[in-house]
């Protein structure tokens, strides 16, 4: 059966979600305030939600956790990312996997305990990178001393990019956009053929057959109001871009994502490097800890030190509260909540649109 479905949120799990809603036939209505604005062609460009604060991360391979529902969705969405790629890529939005990811170790045992990884999984494209062979890169790698982990099917994609390509698809696939906040949601009574209710900011009233929740931080207030209770926390992260004085014109070895003890440093054109992103609860941005990043907890090499900052930025991640991340619920018939996927909404997207749109098709079609 076609239904009718709101999409609340317009980041890169509603946006993505929307899209996939919409290629399976349903008639689907997007809404988030954010739609009035143009996608920034850079981050730093303005106020952000996560999608576009994102380094766009790709991480699902190189994940210690063998098993589990946190697992299960990484692989998911590491199968679907090139079948979206594929999909998305256009000359007005081109679209790529920048592979592969690569993990410093940071002490001998880490190195073990990648090398183990390394064995147990040999058909995952994980390999293990002694040492001695690291002193190639150019500029040189921090913390290079104790070998590394690299995943060949691993690393990122460019967020706003994504953005600006899930954006041209929608539109393809008449996905109505409607740039407003939802401020209620009210649930359908009990006569026949009665729908879910969205009172929007300007007091709109729009009917649908199914609401799908993701608004990350702005979930938990939607759900209050029907009597759910998802607490979600802010974790703030920072973002730096750097001009490197000396010249890195073929970043010779690099890869697309470097990983240094946590932190993931991002080659960005010829000379420009992309380091982030900070964990810091709350919504406020902390100077200091923007300053031990830019050091790498003393571990940045002379040149990373001596680059000049040419921008910065931040923005919020959701993180459940005493629930692991993400949350993907069926609440109540017709009431669907995919949010709260703190540090990974990116690498998700795909795996979380394939959830809601396997449960859309379960309630259309088991509904009279
Ligand atoms: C600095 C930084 C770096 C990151 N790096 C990575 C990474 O490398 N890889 C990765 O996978 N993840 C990364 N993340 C996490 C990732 O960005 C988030 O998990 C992801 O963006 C969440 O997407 P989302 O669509 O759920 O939420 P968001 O992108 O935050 O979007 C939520 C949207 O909901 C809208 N909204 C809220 N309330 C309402 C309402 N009532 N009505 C209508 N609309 C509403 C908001 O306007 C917003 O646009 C990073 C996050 C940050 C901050």
């Amino acid at each position: 059966m076609i239904a009718s479905i709101a999409v609340i949120g317009a980041g890169v799990t509603g946006t993505g979600t929307a899209w996939q809603l919409a290629k399976r036939g349903h008639s689907v209505l997007l809404a988030d305030p954010s739609l009035a604005k143009p996608i920034p062609e850079r981050p730093a460009d303005r106020d952000l939600n996560g999608s576009t604060a994102s380094l766009g991360v790709l991480m699902g391979h190189a994940f210690r956790r063998s098993s589990g529902r946190a697992r299960r969705l990484r692989q998911r969405s590491m199968a679907l990312w090139p079948a979206w790629i594929e999909q998305l890529n256009h000359p007005e939005s081109p679209l790529q996997l920048e592979t592969p990811l690569i993990q410093l170790a940071g002490s001998a045992e880490e190195a073990q305990r990648m090398q183990q990884l390394v064995d147990a999984r040999p058909v995952s494209g994980l390999q293990f990178i002694a040492s001695n062979m690291l002193d190639k890169a150019d500029p040189v790698w921090p913390q290079a001393g104790h070998g590394a982990m690299l995943s060949e099917r691993d690393g990122r994609v460019d967020p706003l990019q994504l953005l600006k390509a899930l954006k041209r698809s929608l539109i393809e696939h008449n996905v109505e956009r409607r740039a407003t906040d939802v401020v209620e949601l009210q649930r359908p009574d009990s006569k026949p053929r009665c729908k879910w209710r969205l009172i929007t900011a300007e007091g709109r009233n729009e009917e649908v057959d199914l609401v799908v929740i993701c608004c990350a931080l702005g979930s938990a207030k939607l759900l209050q109001n029907l009597g759910h209770q998802r607490p979600m926390d802010a974790v703030l992260g920072q973002v730096l871009e750097l001009q490197l004085n000396k010249s890195a014109k073929q970043w010779t070895g690099w890869p697309a994502v470097l990983t240094c003890g946590g932190i993931n440093l991002i080659p960005q054109g010829q000379d420009r490097l992309w380091i982030g992103a900070t964990l810091e609860p709350g919504t406020k941005a902390d100077p200091a800890a923007i300053e031990t990043m830019k050091r790498l907890n003393d571990l940045a090499p002379a040149w990373l030190e001596d680059s000049q900052l040419l921008g910065q930025w931040h923005g919020l991640r959701a993180r459940p509260r005493d629930r692991p991340a993400p949350l993907l619920e069926e609440l109540e018939p017709g009431l669907l909540l995919a949010s709260g996927h703190y540090r990974n909404g990116v690498l998700l997207a795909p795996a979380t649109a394939e959830w809601v749109g396997q449960h859309v098709d379960k309630e259309t079609i088991t509904s009279p």
